[in-house]
């Protein structure tokens, strides 16, 4: 028979064990054979690869098969013996041919000889005859090339099914040439051909099935019989050859049968033979093939190698991300790629080609990329890298990282050179950036202190190279700022920096430098080209330009600076040494009343050491609750009796004695201790008063002024201190007076009129302290919750019969008058000044003229003089209402 590749017979599943344990372990349902246990491991164990259908078609065929072969079986013992001894030795023939396949060459097919007398059996003997041998010889080809038991049994039972078909139809079709007597040896010769082919063709349908059964695919016809013309030659030579013998031996008997068979196996054995040597002629051939395919292969990749390296290489310059151009050594561009035109904004295909490569690079970095040149040329340099600024087409100016190396062309050209561009525009920009906001104020934009100090550095460094080339260093810090940022909120204090920022900006020339070094303070650098007065100058505007009122969200806020100023001329090794004493001269500028500049000098030194010692101090003193009080009466001018204190903090340090609180209240308001002072002074005077009142029914009413500062009306429990230290003394709110200077209400009425509403709910007294002094804005005046005025003393003093200053004092009087507002007089230092206040229509006053402020054992002194004199007026013996005899006991106010 003809042995057909591609069935299951021939390429046994390599994945069979795998698929075994897989069906085992998940038994599907497609998979899943009939029932029954022993089936099921039989099935597991031969064919695992088996689906439902083709083990369906698998058991049709062999039982079919089996079916036919006892049929044929049964048919052959039905014969005489000597047809059964012929069946036998052909069967035998043919089995035998089955071991020894002839294989075709150049195909995957073999010719088995066997065939020959299975169709002599067939002719001889009839369709049961040769189906016997037919499947004795598919057993033998199967059994030779498969070791799958389902193939063993299954090549030969199909063998038998397409014999016995076949077998059939020849004989039907020879009974019914007879019949019609048409029956002669071309007939039977073309029959015979015919069916040959038809049983190929049926045998190869019948075992192919079983692999496309389990692919679950039905193949194209094409592939079926792929060498079919081949194989069906073989097949009708096989089958005319049988027909040739069994006409010879109808005529001459089995003597040609038996002489037949040595020519028959000759036959086969000459072709096994020449198929053989043809075989290996063929692979010797193939062989040599091969060898000349190589060389030639080898030569051939060469020249692809190159051609591909080539290809790639352009295809790289040309798809490159990074730009690329070819360029001669005079700098002529020979090629560009995309990405750099991109980048230069370059729109022609053509554009750049022909140009010189330095026309778009920017002039300032010519030089750069000249010396990379260079060194490129005559050193031994191979590559070498630059940073440059190109020109965009469009004007606009791009940072690129050049490499730049030498390139040769493989078909070589004269070698140029190859540049890689690539755009860090974004990255330089965020270089910038970094640079920026680690060297400026975020705020201002001012430089920051860390570029200031650079600055200083450079400029020191100057200075000291080149002879009169000094400058000055202005240390600026605003006198009030904690104030605003305290009462108007952080977003008012950065609108007013940015502000002051730019006014000072305004003011200075191209060549001096402002720095922003932290909070408020700020640092000018100013060349003195024209000497030492160029700055001081420059001084005197800032002040005046940053005491112009600034007007931020409905509040008008003014303020002024102070300015400490050194000079380079000083000798200064570092930037820290000469920024400290402009610091130490700014220090002096606030000492001396603030709103002013001061020159540094030596003996600077100790003055800001001194206060910082103050400072500590001071915090300690108010921590051990060691401040003092001295209580200044208040009189009534008409009636020469007093009415209540004002409360005056006092110091006695004990090292350097007794210091003013002119000194010591700047320095609690710059070290953040005026809360804490204020709250001392209020619990005091407020219990001192309690006991005062206590005293006798006639002081009950007697009141007492505390003064606060900005700082806490600032405080948003500002109410709650004042209402504690009330109600902790336990006295009535309307005996305490809350004494509030001019600028503080000014610069923060906004934020603290709230409180101060509240306080004069609760029938708190407010009066306007030192009021008329510098900033009358007397706007707000109707407005201000405020219930009294007190005249500032440099008024008081100035008021001399006939004098000017009446004007003043008359106006302040009048206008207090006309608000609803009391005045009180201070400073008051002699009986003239008394009787002018009381004409110009002011009822109350204080000053050394009547009584200087006394500790409270002094003030005691004064109540017991003053409850004896009131016992002795009520005696019968009294004298009236008028002032009594002693001038000690109670003060004349008139001389
Ligand atoms: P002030 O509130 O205007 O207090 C009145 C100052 O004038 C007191 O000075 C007082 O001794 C002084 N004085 C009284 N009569 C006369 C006079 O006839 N002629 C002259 N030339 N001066 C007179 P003192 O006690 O040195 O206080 C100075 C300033 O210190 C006060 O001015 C006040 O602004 C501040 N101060 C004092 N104690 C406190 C306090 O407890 N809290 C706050 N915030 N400030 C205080
Ligand atoms: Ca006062
Ligand atoms: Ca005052």
């Amino acid at each position: 028979m003809i042995e057909r590749p591609g069935t299951d017979t021939r390429h046994p599943d390599r994945h069979a064990p795998d698929l075994q344990r897989l069906m085992i372990l998940l038994p599907g349902p497609a998979n899943e054979p009939a029932p029954g246990a022993w089936w099921q491991r039989l099935h597991a164990d031969f064919m695992p690869d088996y689906n439902r259908k083709t083990t369906a078609y698998w058991c049709a065929a062999v039982l079919l098969g089996s079916a036919i072969l006892v049929h044929a079986l049964l048919g052959v013992t039905a014969m005489p013996l000597a047809s059964q001894l012929q069946i036998a030795v052909g069967a035998a023939i043919a089995m035998l041919a089955g071991l020894v396949p002839i294989r075709i060459p150049r195909s995957k097919s073999s010719l088995a000889a066997g065939d020959i007398f299975i169709f002599l059996l067939l002719l001889l003997h009839g369709p049961a005859a040769a189906t016997l041998a037919a499947a004795a010889e598919g057993l033998v080809g199967s059994w030779r090339t498969s070791r799958r038991w389902t193939s063993r049994i299954a090549s030969p039972a199909m063998a038998s099914i397409a014999m016995f078909a076949l077998g059939s139809l020849l004989q039907a079709a020879i009974a019914a040439g007879k019949a019609n007597s048409i029956y002669g040896p071309s007939l039977l010769l073309t029959a015979t051909m015919l069916s040959a082919v038809l049983y190929f063709v049926l045998n190869t349908l019948l075992i192919t099935a079983v692999p496309h059964l389990k692919r679950n695919q039905w193949p194209a016809l094409a592939t079926l019989f792929g060498d079919f013309s081949w194989v069906g030659i073989t097949c009708a030579g096989s089958a005319s050859v049988s027909c040739l013998l069994f006409l010879a031996f109808e005529q001459a008997g089995l003597g040609v049968l038996i002489a037949a068979a040595p020519i028959i196996a000759m036959l086969v054995a000459t072709l096994h033979y020449f198929f053989g040597q043809q075989e290996a002629a063929e692979l010797a051939r193939h062989h040599q093939m091969e060898a000349i395919g190589r060389e030639a292969e080898l030569s051939a990749r060469h020249v692809l190698a190159l051609q591909k390296s080539e290809r790639r290489f352009h295809s790289a310059f040309t798809h490159a991300s990074i730009g690329m151009a070819l360029v001669e050594f005079d700098g002529r561009v020979l090629q560009v790629n995309d990405a750099l035109r991109e980048l230069i904004g370059e729109t022609h295909e053509a554009g750049l080609v022909g140009q010189a490569f330095d026309d778009i690079v920017d002039a300032a970095d010519m030089p750069r990329l000249a010396e990379g040149m260079r060194r490129l040329d005559g050193h031994g340099v191979d590559d070498f890298s630059v940073e440059l600024r190109l020109r965009r087409r469009d004007g606009r100016e791009v940072w690129a990282a050049v490499h730049c190396s030498h390139f040769s062309d493989s078909d070589s050209t004269a070698p140029c050179l190859i540049l890689q561009v690539q755009d860090v525009s974004a990255r330089r920009q965020a270089e910038v950036d970094l640079h920026y906001i680690a060297f400026h104020d975020s705020l201002t934009g001012l430089p920051n202190r860390r570029r200031f100090h650079e600055q200083l550095a450079q400029a020191l460094e100057r200075s000291q190279h080149t002879a009169n080339r000094h400058f000055g260093l202005m240390f600026l810090d605003f006198d009030r700022f904690k104030l605003i940022n305290d009462s108007l909120g952080h977003a008012v204090g950065d609108e007013f920096l940015i502000h002051m920022a730019r006014r000072i900006q305004d003011h200075l020339r191209p060549n001096d430098v402002v720095a922003r070094l932290g909070g408020d303070e700020f640092a000018i650098l100013a060349d003195d080209l024209e000497g030492e007065r160029y700055v001081l100058m420059l001084a005197d505007r800032l002040l005046e330009v940053l005491r112009q009122p600034f007007h931020i969200g409905g509040n008008e806020i003014t303020t002024s600076a102070s300015i400490g100023i050194t000079f380079s001329g000083m000798g200064y090794a570092t930037p820290a040494d000469m920024l400290r004493d402009a610091d130490t001269a700014m220090y002096k500028a606030k000492l001396g009343g603030k709103a002013r500049y001061a020159l540094f000098d030596a003996g600077l030194h100790f003055e800001v050491s001194h206060r910082m010692r103050l400072e500590g101090d001071l915090r300690r003193t108010l921590a051990a609750g060691a401040l003092s009080l001295e209580y200044q009466p208040l009189y009534d001018l008409v009636s020469g009796e007093f009415t209540g204190f004002e409360a005056l903090a006092r110091w006695n340090h004990p090292e350097l004695g007794s210091i003013s609180p002119v000194t010591f209240i700047p320095v609690a308001e710059d070290a953040a201790l005026m809360v804490p002072l204020t709250d001392f002074m209020l619990r005091s005077a407020c219990r001192q008063l309690r006991l005062w009142q206590q005293r006798d029914p006639s002081l009950a009413t007697l009141g007492m002024h505390v003064n606060v500062s900005g700082h806490d009306i600032a405080q948003p429990n500002f109410v709650a201190r004042i209402n504690a230290a009330v109600a902790g003394a336990g006295i009535a709110p309307v005996y305490l007076t809350l004494e509030l200077t001019e600028n503080i209400l000014l610069t923060r009425l906004e934020a603290a009129r709230p409180a101060l509403v509240e306080l004069r709910r609760q029938g708190v007294n407010l009066s306007i302290d030192d009021f008329g002094n510098g900033y009358s804005s007397l706007r707000h005046l109707s407005s201000l919750p405020v219930n009294s005025l007190k005249i500032d003393r440099a008024f008081v003093a100035d008021l001399q019969r006939g004098g000017s200053e009446d004007a003043i004092v008359r106006a302040i009087i009048l206008l207090g008058n006309s608000l609803g507002k009391s005045i009180i007089a201070e400073g008051i230092e002699n009986p003239v000044q008394v009787e002018l206040l009381r004409q110009l229509g002011c009822l109350s006053g204080q000053g050394y003229h009547l009584s200087r402020p006394l500790p409270a054992a002094g003030i005691d002194e004064l109540l017991t003089q003053r409850l004896a004199r009131l016992h002795a007026e009520q005696a019968p013996s009294a004298a009236g209402a008028l002032p009594g005899p002693s001038t000690e006991a109670r003060p004349a106010l008139v001389h």
